[in-house]
């Protein structure tokens, strides 16, 4: 496989991509990490931090980054994917609040071990600008504002802007105000994953790669060439969950799809702006996302391909012509000065993963010795810090503040069977592309996406 196919960011790292050794044989370890992502990898990073003498082992089926880390947006930011509503509903009003000061704080966090790693991913943090260019999406920003100061989150978190200031930061077409957070840093994704798995090895951890698990079970991890036997088993494998047997109906994996343009001349990013590479979004219902490269492209990304029966994964599931289109199109109506042939270079996407709660989560059963973290939606790249930083403690039975956060061995319900999955993924999916267009339409606020909402009760 052509690793760096993958995504732009994956063609654009200072290093090969070759992969490392596979597992030989049969081995012992203290702790086993099934998947070479962030959260793999955080887990393993912050495990040898705190004791080094323990013997780590990461097992990754293909290379590290291979999966939605090296593949992603690159938003590091304090989003996560249950609201503060929702989250105060089910666990209280402050440890709601503790779990958003903790994203907060990851943030920062990534940018420390950034920094202190040496790790080259063009870290930059400019916040998050996101745009509302309808009467309807005003409402929403209004709206997200609003709830944020009824939860004690001030300008300093999260700021309405007018027209101009959202202008000034981010001159889409017909900008009518939006919103600013400083929580956020761009990322170069792939950078960050493969110099991360380098941190880790410099700590003594194992990796090996071109090693696929086909079964987990407590005390140890199968695989093809061997066993690895060790008390603590960690599935990090998101999107890909869903082929380790059992597991089936744990996490849907739902693509998400990007485009990368050309790098875009000077005189085309002074009328565009994000000066400070803030990564922007707008206040419509199907997300996209986008962020300003260091070297100086536009990567641009949406949700809208269609989940596949049966949660199957598939490489060519990454690739749909439909969604490129539809992302080179709203490009072109954001930002009308990339002219009417927007000059995209590279097309990609990856499977994220998708918890039937829409709630991420992180735990460790004492009795098995197995491990989890995932079910971030599109928020992963900052969540999966949180999460190693959390099971670093709960293996090493560290009572801490990560440890007593809400999401901490919280257990999402099962999807339901096929073909009432495909059917329920997809309807939402169809759903929240006929809100934005209703909306589009009648310049109001639609009742279908509050629907879709409700039907996946988050
Ligand atoms: C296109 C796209 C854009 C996104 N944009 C953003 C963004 O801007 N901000 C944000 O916060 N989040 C974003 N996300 C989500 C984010 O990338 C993920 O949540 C995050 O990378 C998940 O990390 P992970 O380590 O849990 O999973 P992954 O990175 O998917 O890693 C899982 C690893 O496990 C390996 N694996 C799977 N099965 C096995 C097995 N049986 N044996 C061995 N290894 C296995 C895989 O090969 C893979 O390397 C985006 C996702 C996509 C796809």
């Amino acid at each position: 496989m052509r690793y760096q196919e993958l995504s732009y960011w994956l063609s654009n790292v200072d290093e090969p991509l070759s992969p490392r050794p596979a597992l030989p044989g049969d081995a012992d370890a203290d702790v086993v990490i099934v998947g070479a992502g962030y959260t793999g990898l955080w887990t393993a990073y912050y495990l040898a931090e705190a004791d080094p003498t323990l013997r780590i082992t990461v097992l990754e089926k293909e290379i590290a980054g291979y999966g939605a880390s090296g593949r992603n947006g690159g938003w590091c930011s304090a989003l996560f994917p249950t609201s503060l509503p929702a989250l105060a509903r089910r666990h209280g009003r402050d440890r709601a609040l503790a779990m958003q000061r903790a994203m907060q704080e990851t943030v920062r966090e990534v940018g420390r071990v950034v920094a202190a790693e040496g790790i080259d991913c063009d870290w930059q943090p400019g916040g998050t600008v996101v745009l509302a260019r309808t009467e309807a999406q005003l409402g929403r920003a209004r709206a997200a504002v609003e709830e944020a100061r009824e939860y004690g989150l001030s300008d300093e978190d999260l700021v309405l802007l007018d027209a101009a200031e959202a202008t000034a930061r981010c001159a889409a077409d017909g900008v009518r105000g939006g919103t600013y957070t400083p929580h956020c840093a761009a990322v170069h994704p792939a950078r960050l994953v493969r110099g991360l798995a380098r941190a880790v090895e410099r700590r003594g951890v194992t990796i090996f790669e071109r090693t696929p698990v086909t079964a987990v079970r407590s005390g140890a991890a199968v695989t093809p060439a061997g066993v690895v036997r060790a008390p603590v088993v960690v599935r990090a494998t998101e999107g890909f969950t869903s082929t380790l047997p059992g597991q089936r109906r744990a996490v849907a994996p739902v693509y998400s799809l990007m485009v990368a343009t050309e790098p875009l001349p000077e005189e085309t990013w002074a009328r565009i702006g994000l000066a400070e590479r803030e990564t922007f979004s707008d206040y419509r219902h199907v997300i996209i996302y986008g962020q300003r490269t260091a070297d100086g492209r536009l990567a641009f990304g949406g949700r809208g391909a269609p989940y596949h029966f049966g949660s199957r994964t598939a490489p060519g599931y990454d690739r749909e012509p439909r969604v490129f289109a539809a992302l080179r199109r709203v490009l072109g109506e954001l930002f009308p000065v990339l002219g009417p042939d927007v000059p995209v270079t590279h097309s990609w996407g990856g499977p994220l993963g998708v918890a039937r709660d829409w709630a991420a989560s992180v735990g460790l059963d004492r009795a098995s010795g197995l491990g989890w973290a995932g079910g971030y939606v599109g928020d992963g790249v900052g969540t999966s810090n949180l999460a190693g930083r959390t099971l670093a403690d709960l293996i090493r039975g560290a009572e801490s503040e990560l440890t007593a956060l809400p999401w901490v061995n919280h257990r999402s319900p099962r999807w339901e069977p096929e073909p009432l999955r495909w059917l329920a993924v997809n309807a939402g999916l169809r759903l929240m592309f006929s809100a934005d267009e209703a909306e589009l339409r009648s310049n109001r606020p639609s009742r279908r996406a509050a629907a879709f909402s409700r039907l996946l009760g988050h």
